[in-house]
């Protein structure tokens, strides 16, 4: 008989940028046990790489050479989750603006998703994930028990990668954040290719006035439910 405790869910988790995605998913997967996936971290390591092989992100035959060269790894530290590209840490090097003001082309180019997308749903078969992205939803785990369409209003989501990035040290203004937010945001709901939409059945959450806590609450009760659920049903 299958052991009922084991059962363990799939979580999608998509939103545009700031909408405070990562900072949930790392939290609900802490809590809940299951392996936290960060797939722009993917997008952004490819990115990385074929900015330092100095390619144009336009030439899609390098660009994919570079997207199948890039072997990604995530490994935790503590409640920190590291990005290994290569075997090299890029932890850091991959949320530096010069890479997130490039990725753009990479995520537009539908050999490049189809190559990231099934490394990301090998990942996801083996259940107990919390993945976070713009496509999860909708794409990369459609069958997810739980998806989640988080949003929060530009304002805010500016504000708090503002704080991100000042924390780190990087300084950039207020309302170039603002720009480059609203750009990425187009960019990301106006791709012919896996763009960012609220799949039919994700609940979606605004948690524009909602401290991270609440939020990491609401999914974890959401995840209770079904989990509860389920049980009964055995
Ligand atoms: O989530 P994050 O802001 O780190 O993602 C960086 C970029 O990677 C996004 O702006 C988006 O263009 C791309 N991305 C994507 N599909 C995903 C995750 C990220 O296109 N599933």
């Amino acid at each position: 008989m299958a052991d009922r405790k084991a059962k363990k869910i799939c979580i999608a988790i998509d939103g545009p940028a700031g909408s405070g995605k990562s900072t949930t998913a790392r939290m609900v997967a802490a809590r809940l046990g299951y392996l936290h996936l960060d797939t722009g971290a993917m997008y952004r390591a490819v990115t990385l790489h074929a900015l330092q092989q100095h390619i144009d992100l336009l030439d899609n035959d390098k660009l994919v050479d570079v997207t199948r060269n890039s072997h990604i790894h995530f490994e935790n530290n503590g409640s920190m989750q590291r990005v290994f590209l290569n075997g090299a840490d890029v932890t850091e090097a991959i949320r530096t603006p010069q890479v997130t003001n490039s990725i753009g082309p990479v995520a537009a180019n539908p050999q490049v998703r189809a190559i990231l997308v099934e490394k990301q749903q090998e990942v996801m078969r083996r259940g107990g994930v919390v993945a976070e992205g713009r496509d999860i939803g909708t794409v990369v785990c459609p069958q997810a028990e739980l998806k989640i369409f988080m949003v929060a209003s530009i304002a805010e989501r500016a504000k708090r990668r503002h704080k991100e990035l000042q924390d780190k040290g990087i300084e950039v203004d207020l309302q170039t954040l603002i720009k480059d937010m609203e750009q990425r945001d187009s960019q990301d709901t106006g791709r012919k290719v896996n763009p960012l939409k609220q799949a039919n059945d994700a609940i979606l959450l605004d948690n524009s006035q909602m401290s991270v806590d609440e939020q990491v609450d609401f999914v974890i009760h959401k995840a209770q439910e079904i989990l509860a659920a389920d049980a009964g049903h055995n």
